[in-house]
């Protein structure tokens, strides 16, 4: 019987290594909706584990099995691939990993990796937690970030590393003003933070020169992008280090898994830290502090979501195409005092919103399916006709989610940003009247005539 030594297991893992290098090559030369469908997972991973099924397994298991104890020591030492403990990795969250990592960097020869999350609240924490390590050498930690963010992310900054942990949180209350950015950033700025779109604001700001501004400074710029997708914007390619997604919303847009993605570029900027995590954060980040922490993903929730990724791009435009629809019948309603959609003439940042959501292999602008509308009220404090509207709803969903192939509205001021109180309200600029309409993939007349059911009420 042929000795299988440690050495043996370490050659093993060089050539598991080469062969996915192979693969994350072959996907790079496919276009969008090529990676999307297929990612890392081709006919030889089929073969080796998967009785050849055509679709990527569900590894309902807690454990991976070792073949000798050199197999499993040259794996816990992190010598070669391998997945050890579902905390920790699982071959279907592999699987919805690579695809998300190959997808945020399309159309560019950058190197990202990806680790999925138990929701998107965990890949924002997973993120930025370790730029929050003690540093005698520097000023006391403050964070630089947009005020207009989802509720959950204000209270997650301002409550639990704010108030609780007495990290100073420097708000940036309008995202589009470059010096509102440049002024609350100094030598004690840990990472700069930004949404685009933000969630319910609609509201955007220039990645660009963010990320300028925050390599500048030796941090790292932070991005939700939950509700642009990588198939309108993708700011590691625009110089962004981190990206987190809320997968829950438009990337599983059937609606049955919270999960979150935090996708890191390789190399990226930060003064505190060693070399390894800066070499490879996602990496780095899923052996060490997530590992340790353990907000991981169920195989289940990674394969459904890796399900309705494959049809992003395609849902992507046409929900965009239907948003633009919408958000014009509702500009034009005498009922609704603002609408705030990126692909209006009126709005506000409407070069950004040009040039940063395109839809990908395409020449055509594309604005997502996210819109924020303010009824018409008496009286600026009211929400009695916008509660008339809402509650005027029939096939539309009253309910806090957004990115589903069925339309959902929400009425932010008494949902998703209750708890932030007024004054963060007026922070984020959620008024008592906005409502927030996040359309789904039903025919555009449809849509219209139910939110006509609503502005009837009336
Ligand atoms: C929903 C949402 C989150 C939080 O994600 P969960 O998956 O619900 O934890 C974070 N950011 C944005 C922009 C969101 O819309």
């Amino acid at each position: 019987m042929s000795k299988k030594d440690l050495k043996h297991w370490i050659k093993i893992g060089q050539e598991m290594i080469a062969d996915r290098q192979r693969r994350i090559e072959q996907a790079k030369n496919w276009k969008f909706d090529t990676v999307a469908t297929h990612g890392l997972y081709d006919l030889t991973q089929a073969l080796e584990m998967n009785n050849g099924s055509i679709m990527e397994p569900v590894y309902m298991s807690t454990a991976q099995a070792y073949e000798d104890s050199y197999h499993m020591e040259a794996g816990l030492s992190y010598q070669m691939p391998n997945w050890c403990y579902s905390r920790i990795a699982n071959p279907s969250t592999y699987f919805l990993e690579e695809t998300a990592a190959l997808l945020e960097t399309y159309g560019t020869d950058l190197q990202a990796s990806c680790v999925a999350t138990s929701s998107g609240m965990a890949a924002i924490r997973t993120a930025t937690e370790p730029f929050l390590i003690k540093d005698n050498s520097l000023p006391p930690i403050n964070i630089v970030a947009s005020a207009k963010v989802y509720g959950g992310t204000f209270q997650q900054f301002s409550v639990r590393r704010g108030q609780e942990q007495g990290i100073d949180i420097r708000w940036v209350t309008d995202p589009t003003d470059l010096n509102e950015w440049v002024e609350k950033i100094d030598a004690g700025t840990r990472f700069v933070y930004g949404e685009f779109p933000s969630n319910p604001s609609v509201d955007i700001f220039d990645i660009e020169a963010v990320a300028e501004l925050a390599h500048q400074n030796g941090i790292p710029l932070i991005v939700d992008s939950t509700c642009a997708s990588p198939a309108l914007t993708r700011p590691l390619t625009f110089g962004a280090d981190i990206v987190v997604q809320s997968a829950t919303k438009v990337m599983a847009a059937s609606g049955t898994t919270v999960v979150g993605l935090l996708i890191a570029k390789h190399n990226i900027v930060s003064k505190v830290g060693i070399d390894e995590m800066k070499a490879d954060f996602a990496t780095w980040t899923k052996f060490w502090p997530f590992r340790d922490n353990g907000p991981g993903l169920h195989a289940m929730g990674a394969i459904m979501t890796l399900n309705d990724i494959r049809t992003l791009r395609s849902r992507i435009a046409q929900m965009s195409d239907t948003a633009l629809i919408v958000s014009k019948f509702l500009e034009d309603h005498p009922k609704v005092d603002r609408v705030l959609y990126p692909g209006l003439e009126s709005y506000h940042a409407r070069d950004l919103s040009k040039k940063y959501l395109q839809l990908v292999d395409s020449d055509n602008n594309a604005y997502g399916y996210m819109l924020m509308i303010e009824i018409k009220e008496a009286r600026d404090s009211e929400n009695i006709n916008t509660r008339k509207f809402y509650d005027g709803l029939n096939m539309i969903w009253r309910a806090t989610d957004l990115g589903r192939v069925k339309t959902v509205a929400t009425m932010n001021a008494i949902s998703t940003h209750q708890q932030q109180g007024e004054e963060g309200r007026a922070l984020a600029s959620i008024k008592p009247n906005a409502v927030r309409i996040a359309v789904g993939v039903e025919h555009p007349d449809d849509i219209i005539t139910d939110l006509e059911n609503g502005l009837n009420q009336i």
